[in-house]
């Protein structure tokens, strides 16, 4: 009886000892000192791309860019500091080629909503790595099919909420992307992963890409859905 409470007494010591640390708090061989973080100039407000960035498209400039159909110069307008789709001219695409990256674009839908519905209203979209399409549209008082709506990646993931501003407001994407990996008898050992902040809101969390051959870095693709859709201040930064 006497050694139960001993051994009843040790318990009750070492539990409030465990207590005792905070066990959110990591111990000393958990705790990182190293590397130093390389200084990333921002700028002074939220449209300054960072110091490390690849500016894709500053309202001036479409030397980045080229049209998908033929490699040639970009057949969209840039005017007043504002890139649009050229209806029916095709689709355009960086020179460079990204993996890993984070991508900002701010993009607005036409403002005078037409008659149509679902798909055909304010549709483009930007496929990171030529493939995986972050769905734009408008989706502010449209009704589609839910995994095509505005911040869906397209046909896989629905967002998870609807942070879609009105037609002919500027809307941003701040995009991570994680590319597939794949071992040299092209099998996939992890699959892509995508984060989405739409309009500063999380509406793709890490998921994961499905479905796609073996390939390495590809271009940036902007869609050209035959929508007066507009762009401005697209820049990327690497993640390698
Ligand atoms: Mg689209």
């Amino acid at each position: 009886m006497f050694s139960k409470s001993i051994y009843t007494f040790i318990l009750v010591l070492f539990t409030l000892q465990v207590l005792a640390q905070n066990p959110y708090n990591p111990n000393k061989y958990q705790e990182v000192w190293a590397p130093v973080p390389r200084k990333v100039d921002t700028g002074l407000d939220d449209k300054t791309p960072p110091s490390d960035a690849i500016v894709l498209y500053d309202g001036t400039s479409l030397d980045q860019w080229v049209s998908t159909r033929d490699g040639a110069a970009v057949p969209w307008t840039s005017e007043n500091g504002v890139l649009t789709v050229m209806p029916k001219t095709g689709s355009i695409k960086t020179r460079q080629e990204f993996g890993d990256c984070q991508l900002h674009l701010e993009w607005r839908s036409p403002a005078i909503v037409e008659e149509e519905e679902g798909q055909k209203r304010g549709n483009s979209g930007v496929y990171i790595q030529s493939r995986y399409e972050v769905q734009i549209l408008d989706s502010y008082n449209n009704s589609t099919y839910v995994n095509g709506q505005a911040g869906s990646i397209y046909k896989q993931h629905i967002p998870l909420v609807n942070a879609s501003r009105k037609p002919g407001e500027w809307q941003t994407y701040d995009i991570l992307f994680t590319a597939p990996k794949f071992n040299a008898d092209s099998i996939k050992v992890s699959s892509g992963k995508v984060t989405v902040l739409h309009n500063g809101v999380l509406i793709q969390h890490n998921v994961e890409l499905k479905g796609q051959a073996p390939h390495g870095k590809a271009p940036l693709m902007l869609q050209d859905h035959s929508d007066l859709v507009s762009f401005r201040n697209i820049w990327i930064r690497l993640l390698e």
